[in-house]
């Protein structure tokens, strides 16, 4: 296999660890994988290169560190042009606190800022740090480079990110608005930039991820100024099992009149709410769509419910941005549900959407363009593309000194 300068992108969640060998000019993938159940009984991991589909068996309790061993003893080794054109390791990182509003090369003060936001991201930042760890050991010529979801929300002004609680809870412990999904908000700004004709820095729009999480951001001259998601990803959009927004009143009645500890609010408003909670069916998107058509009354509940909150956002973003040059769909919903697009831009038509119903059938997967009438408020679908993103902060910032070091990959 003939190849220039590669990327290794490493995503590692509580129980899982995505990878990907990406060229981060074109944003080709020579190969990518996912280890899964990391730390329980039955550990997998499967991966493809070429078009063919591999998975093996992992032993029980396999953690991160071993499915990095599994992925440089296994599968790299069998294709050295991959192992070999290796220039730079990027890993996506959660929660970066207010330290971080760029992606960085890792070095021990980052790792360190990375343990201090883990009470942020107590289930993300210590799979991230051991995925960082176990890269260092078996990448050690190799740069690595942390792009944080919350980089892209630092711009927020203070009156988009300050709660209306006593300062000192800001001063004293961090307790803020950070916003997650920055990676996905700053690819479909840079790509929007591109299919408006517009520098990056002077594109307005509203973006909107949807997918199993789900947040909207307003992007005013190419940064963003507000998001959807707060100091934790539950704040904001009804998502596939989080609530979003609730009276915060709800939690003080859930404990002192219906006796819920902490741990069952935790699991109601996050695994047990949005779509789920409300269909009593399912979280899937699709699920829901082919239960509504066949009449199930909480599958069209939840997505009314979802649509109309989305659009609640959409149009209070519109009062955040001077102008809006384009409302953006993404992620596994933005991205494929033709019905949700319809619903949401239906609710917005006193403020100027109007779908083209044929465009907005034709929007599939993988391509990207408008889905408005030629009259109405520019709406785009945007598939999404993180690690992308991953894969050229992290070339970017490789040093010159790193071995297949190749210059052209600097913009
Ligand atoms: P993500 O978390 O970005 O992978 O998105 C997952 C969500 O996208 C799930 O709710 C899926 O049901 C939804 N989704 C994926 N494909 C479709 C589709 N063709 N129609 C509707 N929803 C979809």
């Amino acid at each position: 296999m003939s190849c220039t300068s590669q990327v290794l992108v490493l995503n590692c969640g509580s129980s899982s660890l995505k990878f990907a060998v990406m060229d981060p000019h074109d944003g080709t993938v020579a190969m990518s994988g996912i280890g899964e159940a990391l730390g329980h009984d039955e550990p997998q991991v499967s991966w493809k290169i070429k078009d063919e589909r591999h998975s093996s068996t992992l032993p029980k309790g396999t953690r991160h560190t071993e499915v990095i061993r599994f992925l440089v003893d296994t599968i790299l080794s069998q294709h050295p042009a991959l192992r070999d054109h290796l220039i730079a390791i990027g890993h996506r990182v959660v929660h970066g606190g207010e330290k971080f509003s760029h992606s960085v090369l890792i070095n021990d003060a980052v790792v360190s800022a990375i343990k201090e936001c883990v009470a942020l991201a107590p289930l993300h930042n210590p799979a991230h740090l051991a995925g960082i760890e176990a890269a260092k050991v078996a990448f050690p010529a190799l740069p690595q480079v942390a792009v944080f979801d919350t980089a892209f929300h630092q711009s927020m002004p203070r009156h988009a990110y300050i709660y209306a609680l006593p300062y000192s809870l800001y001063r004293d412990n961090g307790i803020r608005r950070y916003g997650m999904h920055g990676t996905s908000h700053r690819f479909v700004t840079e790509r929007a930039a591109e299919l408006l004709n517009l520098s990056v820095n002077e594109v307005n729009i509203i973006s909107a991820h949807l997918g199993n999480g789900a947040s909207i951001t307003a992007v005013h001259n190419g940064r963003s100024v507000d998001t959807s998601m707060g100091l934790t990803p539950l704040e904001g959009l009804v998502m596939g099992t989080r609530s979003g927004d609730v009276d915060p009143g709800l939690l003080m009645h859930l404990g002192s009149r219906m006796d819920f500890g902490l741990k069952e609010i935790n699991d109601l408003l996050n695994k047990k709410s949005g779509l789920l909670g409300i269909s009593e069916l399912s979280n899937d998107c699709r699920t829901l769509e082919k239960a509504a058509t066949d009449g199930h009354d909480g599958a069209q509940l939840a997505l009314d419910i979802f649509c109309y909150r989305l659009a609640k956002y959409i149009g209070a973003y519109h009062a955040v941005l001077p102008q809006v040059d384009a409302l953006v769909f993404t992620g596994g919903i933005g991205e494929n549900s033709s019905l949700i697009r319809h619903k949401v831009m239906t609710q917005l038509s006193g403020i100027g959407y109007a779908v083209d119903i044929e465009r907005n059938e034709r929007a599939r997967f993988g391509e990207d363009g408008p889905i408005s009438t030629d009259q109405s408020a520019v709406t785009l679908v945007i598939p999404t593309n993180e690690e992308w993103v991953i894969a050229r902060d992290a070339a970017e910032l490789v040093p010159p000194d790193t071995p297949n070091h190749d210059p052209s990959t600097r913009e």
